[in-house]
């Protein structure tokens, strides 16, 4: 047995094939090609075994690496803590870690610390609100599934800052005097929906801004007029889903973008044509087949099924983004990381999440995750958590 028939990424017929290697992103290409090549053949038999390794999901060092980095309440990053946390909470809620009471505790009082007297949290302790460290800190509290988490938030302060930013084309400034993008969009209306504080003035005119980026190829840039890229893809339509709009996005050459993201030898995902493949997108990308599901099932068409590999997705993560001391990796020349551990994970659960019955996940039983809310990615527990919590809010 050789790799090529127990895999079905890493296959020679996938390889890139030119005869010198006549460009540096050619080269990059094909050097990536060879680490993930290497990797696979890791699992190949040792000098008396006849069998291949199937790949293993290491749990115990994943849940170790991202614990003892939350534990330190790490200071680097300075104006993204709450990213940290988010990162680091969001990959242990899926590692199927209880919190203690202390741990919860901890994460809220800090948390609170980076909320801004005006609304909205900043990246770190006395910091300006941004929208992106909202988004972190609000769903980094949703995923605690505490109400002392939950009742930190200062809903209405909240409300004000996100309409604050809001501009009358639609668009979301990322803060105060700051850059307009995508991220901006579906920060705020992700954390407006979660604590149910959305209203009319926080869209005007927002479905049409975020269609304005949908670009030739299909996928969305970060504004009007930019290349399509993975993230802000997956911002555009987490805010149409959100919006209840997803079928104003031109479906047919969205799909097509999407699916000739997914590379063949590698088995992961790329973030824009031409680029070379990395983990974090294996979420990114991943979850917009998921998003297209949603809207086509609203409106009572059929739905995608397997639109992508999914178990060749599950290959890459594995095989060739595990870090051998926990963590996950962009790609096998990469250091691990809290956010490719955060968005490795989140990806392997959208791709097991294809696999109702759980019989043919990669790495069998060990490797099973907990399903996970395409549109905000916590889990969905953690989602019916924080819903049903605000729902009791608004009915008191
Ligand atoms: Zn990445």
């Amino acid at each position: 047995m050789n790799a090529n028939v127990l895999f079905r990424s890493f296959q020679e017929k996938f390889q890139l094939c030119i005869e010198e290697r006549t460009t540096p992103t050619l080269a990059s290409q094909i050097r990536v090609e060879d680490m993930c090549q290497d990797e696979a053949q890791k699992l190949g038999p040792k000098e008396d075994e006849k069998e291949w390794k199937m790949p293993f999901f290491d749990r115990d060092h994943h849940l170790a690496y991202t614990f003892a980095d939350l534990s330190k309440c790490p200071t680097y990053l300075d104006a993204s803590r709450p990213w940290l946390c988010y990162w680091s909470v969001h990959s242990l809620n899926l590692l199927n870690h209880t919190f203690s009471h202390d741990m919860k505790s901890k994460i809220v009082t800090f948390l609170k610390t980076c909320e801004s007297p005006e609304g909205g949290y900043g990246g770190g302790p006395g910091q300006i609100p941004h929208l992106a460290p909202t988004y972190a800190a609000v769903l980094a509290l949703a995923t605690l599934r505490c109400e002392e988490a939950l009742a930190s938030i200062n809903r209405e302060t909240l409300a004000n800052f996100l309409r604050s930013v809001h501009q009358t084309d639609g668009s979301y400034i990322m803060h105060t005097g700051g850059e307009v993008d995508m991220r901006g969009v579906y920060c705020a209306l992700a954390v407006a929906k979660l604590t149910k504080i959305l209203d009319q003035s926080m869209i005007e005119n927002t479905p049409e801004w975020i269609i304005s980026c949908q670009t030739y190829e299909g996928g969305f840039g970060g504004e009007p007029g930019t290349e399509a890229h993975g993230g802000y893809t997956f911002c555009a339509m987490g805010a149409l889903t959100i919006l209840g709009k997803a079928k104003l996005a031109e479906k047919d050459s969205l799909l097509k973008w999407l699916s000739n993201r997914q590379m063949r030898f590698e088995g992961g995902f790329c973030g824009r044509s031409n680029k070379l493949v990395d983990a974090c997108y294996s979420f990114w990308q991943g979850a917009v087949f998921r998003l297209i599901d949603m809207e086509l099932e609203k409106e009572e068409q059929p739905t995608l099924g397997l639109a992508f590999d999914t178990r060749a997705l599950e290959e890459y993560l594995l095989i060739c983004c595990q870090d051998p001391r926990g963590g996950f990796r962009d790609k096998p020349d990469r250091p691990r990381d809290l956010y490719h551990t955060c968005y490795g994970l989140s990806g392997l659960a959208v791709a097991q999440s294809y696999d109702e019955s759980k019989q043919l996940i990669l790495g069998g039983e060990a490797a099973c995750l907990p399903p996970i809310d395409p549109v905000l990615n916590i889990t969905a527990e953690s989602e019916t958590f924080a819903s049903s919590y605000f729902e009791r809010l608004l009915s008191r």
